[in-house]
């Protein structure tokens, strides 16, 4: 016979778990079809006391009704013959070892990819990669980013070898959401090896290389015991944990959420560094905001201390865009969707040539040659 403990996980975790009659079952299985569930084991623990946790991994019948596109964010992928290796920006590269993550966020942007059980790059795609990143001697830092590239040490360490070999790169940034899916993963060893990569020049500053982790936490209720405990076995071995936050509906969209959340992480030495309005990724509209809703809260941030405030942006297609008290939204409705017209800080023309692609879809240049477009926006009803 279970115990009463188990039989709570069980109806927790259940993927059924939001749906309220047959009709909402229906809709969760054919969200799933697309859009699989995956829990990590640390992470099923915490679905059982936080729903800001619960609404951020378990699919909703809400997903069914989806405005949003499947890539939102296309990252340059014609920009490479290498399989895993992207270049959308002049001065940086994102490298993809591995394409799967341990949990899978239900609002993330690449989930047409990290859902889809990819192949990661094999040692010999890393091989030629760093060769091809060796010749863009404009390309001065890497991100190596995922699916979660922590989920195979080996490869990425295999990658961070060659990459910090290589004379035009100073700056590599992992980003990883595994201090929160998977804590244990930091032992001495690991943190030990990523510090290594942090390597000073104090004679020659332009030749010093860092390497910082991009983690990502929504939630207070994520910043548990274990959690912070491996964040700390990292920061005192020298390496910046810089966050970035999804605004997300019903889970931190309120002035005091975000501001609590920011000033814990501030004091368990971890950067608040971008709060991302939600991408309009399929699926996932149930959890996305309107901008201007993050505006209002971000108002009220930077009227607290300043070294609590990330960057507010939201992202077009066609590049970030940083918002700031003074940011005033031109609005457009256009087939059912509310359309924010925003004219991006990039070069049309560059794009083409470092992306080899067209501008997106919903994209255009302006007559000085900066890309112009369209943002879907969120909802607050
Ligand atoms: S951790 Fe990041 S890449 Fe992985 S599923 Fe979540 S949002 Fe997507």
């Amino acid at each position: 016979m279970k115990s009463t403990e188990t039989k709570v996980l069980e109806q927790v975790v259940d993927n059924n778990y939001y749906a309220k009659n047959e009709e909402d079952l229906v809709k969760i299985q054919k969200v799933m079809e697309n859009y699989p569930v995956k829990l990590s084991p640390y992470l099923k623990e915490l679905t059982q006391t936080s729903e800001a946790v619960r609404l951020q991994y378990l699919p909703h019948p809400d997903e069914f009704e989806s405005y949003g596109t499947a890539t939102p964010f296309e990252e340059g992928k014609k920009a490479s013959k290498t399989y895993g290796l992207e270049r959308l920006y002049r001065d940086r590269v994102l490298i993809t070892p591995h394409f799967d993550c341990p949990a899978y966020c239900r609002f993330c942007y690449k989930k047409s990819r990290v859902m889809r059980n990819k192949p990661g790059m094999t040692f010999e795609e890393i091989d030629n990669a760093v060769i091809e990143i060796s010749k863009m001697k404009e390309v001065r830092g890497a991100l190596v980013t995922g699916g979660d590239p922590m989920m195979n040490p080996k490869k990425l360490f295999y990658l961070l070898d060659k990459l910090t070999e290589l004379d035009n790169i100073t700056e590599i940034r992992v980003g990883s959401r595994t201090v929160l899916t998977a804590p244990k993963v930091y032992t001495d060893e690991i943190c030990d090896k990523l510090a290594s990569y942090i390597k000073p020049d104090f004679n020659n500053p332009k030749k010093s290389q860092y390497l910082a982790i991009n983690v990502h936490f929504n939630h207070p209720d994520e910043l548990t015991p274990e959690v912070l405990e491996a964040c700390h076995k990292l920061t005192s071995r020298g390496i910046t944990l810089r966050n970035q936050t999804v605004l997300l509906k019903n889970i931190n969209d309120s002035v005091e959420t975000m501001s609590h959340l920011f000033k814990l992480l501030l004091r368990n030495n971890i950067i608040p560094y971008y709060m991302n309005h939600c991408m309009p990724v399929e699926a996932s509209d149930y959890l996305r905001t309107s901008v201007q809703k993050g505006l209002d809260i971000y108002n009220h941030l930077c009227t607290e201390s300043s070294t609590a405030i990330p960057h507010y942006v939201y992202a077009p297609s066609g590049g970030k865009v940083h918002v700031g008290p003074d940011t005033e939204f031109v609005y457009e409705k256009r087939d059912g969707l509310d359309l924010i017209k925003v004219k991006m800080l990039y070069d049309a023309k560059e794009f083409r040539d470092i992306a080899k692609k067209d501008l997106p879809p919903m994209h255009w240049e302006t007559e000085d040659g900066k890309i112009e477009g369209y943002y879907i926006d969120g909802r607050d009803d």
